[in-house]
């Protein structure tokens, strides 16, 4: 199953992405992460998108077209992923669909996370990760269950995102609303967009998207 989560920054991807790792046996593609990580390293493709990403701007789609296609082709993409912060534009989108029908693949379903933009800064602004694993928390609505101590791995050291500040929060959402959002009418053109309601819960969301990918396996 290849399937897109398509979402404001902040909307809970990651989060749900994370858990669907975990019971679907499937891969998390996060352009959001292999960038950071590429930032860190110091790589070409980490100088070239450091700028944007402090700006809080997307960087551009070349790319990004280019390290989603390099990943899309190792062997543990095969038995099928989930794409978190991948497609945002409509020319990333149709690169996609140019990459999925050279492989001979097929896209499942993308699965749209609805969230307010009052309610995102607080996500954004509130969110911390395990420095060992990268398992995601937020200081309100996702606590790990010992303080200090990462429920995942028992990793006591936490980070935060140079991103994930108010200011930047701002140029993030409107780059999403004007960049990200007509991928909505693409993906409803073309029959795949499925739409749940993200501000619920985190584990309400989750049944939600359970919902959808079991409805899309019985169809199958
Ligand atoms: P994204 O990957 O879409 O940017 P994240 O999954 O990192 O978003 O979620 C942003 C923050 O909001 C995290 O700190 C996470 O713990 C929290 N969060 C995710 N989903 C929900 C939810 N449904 N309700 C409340 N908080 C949530
Ligand atoms: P994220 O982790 O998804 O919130 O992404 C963090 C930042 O990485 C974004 O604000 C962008 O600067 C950059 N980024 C991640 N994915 C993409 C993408 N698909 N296209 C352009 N920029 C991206």
């Amino acid at each position: 199953m290849n399937i897109i989560l398509l979402g404001p920054p902040g909307a809970g991807k990651g989060t749900q992405a994370q858990r669907l790792v975990d019971s679907y046996g499937l891969v998390q593609l996060s352009t959001g992460d292999m960038l950071r990580a590429a930032v860190k390293q110091g790589s070409d493709v980490g100088k070239r998108a450091k700028g944007f990403m402090d700006a809080g701007a997307l960087v551009p789609d070349e790319v990004v077209i280019g390290i989603i296609a390099e990943r899309i082709d190792e062997p543990d993409c095969a038995n099928g992923f989930i794409l978190d912060g991948f497609p945002r534009t409509v020319a990333q989108a149709e690169a996609l669909d140019r990459m999925l029908e050279e492989k001979g693949l097929g896209l499942d379903a993308v699965i749209e996370m609805e969230v307010d933009d009052e309610a995102l800064v607080e996500r954004i602004t509130g969110r911390f990760a395990c420095a060992s694993c990268g398992a995601g928390y937020h200081d309100k609505f996702q606590q790990p269950q010992k303080e200090g101590v990462c429920d995942k791995c028992g990793g006591t050291e936490f980070v935060r995102r140079a991103d994930d500040n108010r200011e930047t929060v701002v140029s993030r959402l409107k780059a999403y609303h004007e960049q990200t959002a007509p991928l909505l009418p693409y993906y409803r053109k073309r029959g795949k967009l499925k739409t749940v309601d993200g501000m619920a819960s985190i584990d309400d969301v989750t049944r939600q998207v359970k919902e959808v990918l079991n409805n899309l396996a019985a169809a199958q």
